[in-house]
């Protein structure tokens, strides 16, 4: 473990930029303006431990500029409206509580050492840096009555049927309960992708992600373009042509981890980043003078794929199995006061 923990300042960098891959799946939730809800409170002074479930977490407003103080539970509400559709599995909605509520409390706990510098007095913020949250009066306004009397109302039940508990891997609070939309069939081992390895983040199956959008979706550019976009970042990469661009490495999940492009070697990861596709898990065509990018899957493939856990439930599964599938070794239970 002393491996991970001496890693944790790194990772935390790390989840703030991986979220924002995870969240882009749901573009229609992930809006610009969010005005301020009437129902926060200022933030609890000083607050740097997080005692149990009955919290009141202090979070950053990028809107207005303020801390305020939220219960844990209505937080995690607000965060499960803004990650995952209401239209999933109760079971999947769970399990997506219990990531979330995770995260939270991890972070807060981890804020007795400093909080992020974009938000120096909060440990969590209320957009994709962190994790998407809405107040009620917000997704009321952003969705209309009906969607807050059905779809808020459900994912107020899952978050409730879960109250309190998170994931704990060997007596210790899971600190990157990461996830996001679809994997391809398979997840990835964090260091694949990232740069820790983390045990309860590794390569496993995810068999039931037959509904998941993104799938063998194809993207064309011009060779032209592509060479002249690898160049801005390998400036010596050399003659760039069909002949000089392969796939050279497959991480454990499928994803490419390496591509020679030129005389440059470039991850798989750099390449989806550099061409906005929508994961890494992808193939190389050529057409005409194009080069196609084939992708499977949506986000980075660690941890929960959320299409998976709908999957899962569909087929009967539970959130504890969910969780348990996608985050290796981890136990669900309550908060505990340390
Ligand atoms: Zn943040």
């Amino acid at each position: 473990m002393k491996r991970y923990q001496r890693e944790i300042v790194k990772y935390t960098a790390v989840i703030c930029f991986t979220v924002i891959f995870s969240l882009i799946v749901l573009p229609g939730i992930i809006v610009g303006l969010y005005p301020q809800g009437s129902g926060e409170k200022p933030p609890v002074p000083g607050q740097t431990q997080a005692p149990g479930p009955d919290i009141q977490i202090n979070v950053y407003r990028h809107e207005s500029g303020k801390v305020v103080s939220v219960p844990l539970e209505e937080y995690v509400k607000g965060v499960v409206a803004g990650e995952m559709p209401s239209t999933f599995e109760v079971e999947a909605l769970k399990a997506q509580a219990v990531a979330a509520r995770t995260y939270a409390v991890s972070k807060v706990r981890r804020s007795a050492t400093g909080n992020p510098a974009e938000h120096p007095d909060a440990p969590l913020c209320d957009d994709v840096h962190c994790q998407v949250y809405r107040t009620e009066e917000e997704l009321k306004k952003l969705k209309g009555d009906q969607w807050m009397a059905e779809g808020y109302k459900k994912i107020s039940e899952a978050v409730e049927a879960t109250a309190g508990q998170v994931m704990y891997y060997q007596g210790a609070l899971v600190e990157q309960p990461l996830f996001h939309s679809s994997s391809g069939g398979k997840t990835e081992n964090s260091e694949d992708v990232f740069t820790s390895a983390l045990p309860y983040l590794r390569s496993v199956d995810s068999p039931y992600e037959e509904d998941a959008p993104h799938q063998g979706e194809s993207v064309s550019i011009s060779m032209a373009t592509f060479a002249s976009k690898i160049k801005s970042v390998y400036p010596n990469a050399g003659t760039i042509s069909r002949d000089t661009v392969k796939i050279t490495e497959h991480s454990e999940g499928g994803r490419v981890e390496t591509m020679k492009v030129g005389n440059a070697s470039v991850t798989g990861r750099r390449v989806r980043d550099l061409f906005g596709l929508r994961s890494a898990n992808f193939t190389i065509s050529f057409t005409g003078s194009d080069i196609v990018f084939t992708t499977t899957g949506y986000g980075h493939g660690v941890g929960m794929s959320q299409y998976g856990a709908n999957g899962m439930a569909k087929a009967g599964f539970g959130y504890t199995d969910i969780l348990s599938h996608y985050y290796s070794g981890v136990e669900v239970k309550p908060v505990t006061a340390q």
